[in-house]
C-alpha cells in the first residue's frame, strides 16, 4: 500500500474509532466511570479499594545490598503518579518487580484487590494489563509505524479469537485511535527508523497502548528528547490519565512539573517523601539526597 493509500486508510478509521467512542460513551454514565467499568470488566481487576497497584513492606537485595527496602506505595485508577529519586535510589528494580522481572525477598504486590502480582510470571503480567516502557526506544526500524503497532497487537496473547471478526474491527478502530493519540497519524506509512527519538518513543509508548494497558510504566521517557518533543510527551501523558492508570520516573523537573498531581520521592530502596512537587521540592530530605542546594 502507498502511503497515501495508508493515510486516507488511517482517516477513514479514525473517523469510526471516534464513532464508536461516542457510542460507548452514550450507553455508560460518564468518561471517568466508562473508561473504569470497561477496563474492569475487560481484564477483571478489582478497583473496590480504589487502588489499582498496591506494594507493602517489599525488599529485595543483590549480593547482601538492599536495593528496595521496605517500600509502600499505592496508586489510584486513573492515577498519573511521578516517582523521582537519585540515581541507585531502586527506581527501575522497583518496575522491574512490578514486572515480575525481579522477585522480591519478601512483601506484597498487588495489582488491583485481587491479583498478588507474585503469583505471576513476567509475560502473565503484561497480559495482565501493565505495559512497561524501557528507557531505550525499541521500536523495528524497519518497519512503518502502522506495522509496528499492528505488530503489537500480533504479539499480544490476550486476544480472544472465538470473537476474532468483531475484534478484528475493534483492533483497527484501536489502531486508528492510538495513532491519533501519538500524534503519528501523518506518518502513518514512514519507516520507523526515519522518524526522530521522541516520535519513536511516542511509538514505543502507542504499541504499548494497541494492548490496552490498565498501568502504565514509564521509564525516563522524556530523556534525550528536544524541549518541545517534551511538552508534546507532557501532552501525551496528560491525556492519558484517566483512561490508564501511570506510574513515570523521571529527573526532567519542567516535564514533572506539566504533569504532575502526586510525586513520590524514592531513596535507597523506601520512599523518602511524597506530595505535590512544591512540597516535595520544599521538604529539606529531598534537597539533602536529591534536587541539591
Ligand atoms: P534507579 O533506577 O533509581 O537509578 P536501580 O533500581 O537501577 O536505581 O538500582 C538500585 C540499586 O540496585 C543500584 O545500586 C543498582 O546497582 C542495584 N541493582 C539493580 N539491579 C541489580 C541487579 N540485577 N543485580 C545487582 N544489583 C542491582
Ligand atoms: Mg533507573
Amino acid at each position: 500500500m502507498t502511503p497515501d493509500l495508508m493515510e486516507a486508510g488511517a482517516e477513514r478509521k479514525q473517523v469510526y474509532a471516534a464513532r464508536t467512542l461516542r457510542q460507548e460513551l452514550a450507553t455508560e454514565s460518564g468518561g471517568r466511570s466508562a473508561g473504569y467499568g470497561r477496563i474492569a470488566q475487560a481484564g477483571e481487576v478489582d478497583l473496590t479499594h480504589g487502588r489499582i497497584l498496591y506494594l507493602e513492606d517489599v525488599s529485595v537485595s543483590f549480593d547482601g545490598f538492599k536495593a528496595i527496602n521496605g517500600l509502600s506505595l499505592d496508586i489510584a485508577p486513573g492515577e498519573l503518579r511521578c516517582v523521582i529519586g537519585p540515581n541507585g535510589a531502586g527506581k527501575t528494580t522497583m518496575m522491574d518487580i512490578i514486572t515480575g522481572k525481579t522477585r522480591p525477598d519478601t512483601g506484597t504486590v498487588f495489582f488491583g484487590s485481587t491479583i498478588d502480582l507474585l503469583r505471576y510470571k513476567e509475560a502473565e503480567i503484561a497480559q495482565l494489563g501493565i505495559g512497561r516502557k524501557f528507557q531505550k526506544p525499541t521500536v523495528f526500524e524497519q518497519l512503518t509505524v502502522f506495522e509496528n503497532l499492528e505488530l503489537a497487537l500480533k504479539t499480544h496473547k490476550g486476544v480472544s479469537h472465538s470473537m476474532f471478526f468483531r475484534l478484528d474491527s475493534v483492533q483497527s478502530d484501536r489502531l486508528a485511535e492510538v495513532l491519533h493519540t501519538i500524534q503519528l497519524a501523518g506518518d502513518v506509512g514512514r519507516q520507523a527508523g526515519n522518524l526522530s527519538h521522541g516520535q519513536k518513543q511516542w511509538l514505543e509508548i502507542g504499541m504499548l497502548l494497541m494492548q490496552d494497558p490498565k498501568l502504565l510504566l514509564l521509564d525516563e521517557p522524556v530523556a534525550g528528547m528536544t524541549d518541545e518533543e517534551t511538552a508534546r510527551t507532557a501532552e501525551l501523558f496528560l491525556s492519558l490519565k484517566g483512561k490508564h492508570s501511570l506510574m513515570v520516573v523521571e529527573h526532567d523537573m519542567s516535564f514533572i512539573r506539566a504533569i504532575s498531581d502526586i510525586v513520590t520521592v524514592l531513596c535507597d530502596g523506601s520512599v523518602l517523601a511524597q506530595g505535590t512537587l512544591d512540597q516535595v521540592q520544599a521538604d529539606e530530605r529531598v534537597i539533602e539526597v536529591y534536587l541539591g542546594r
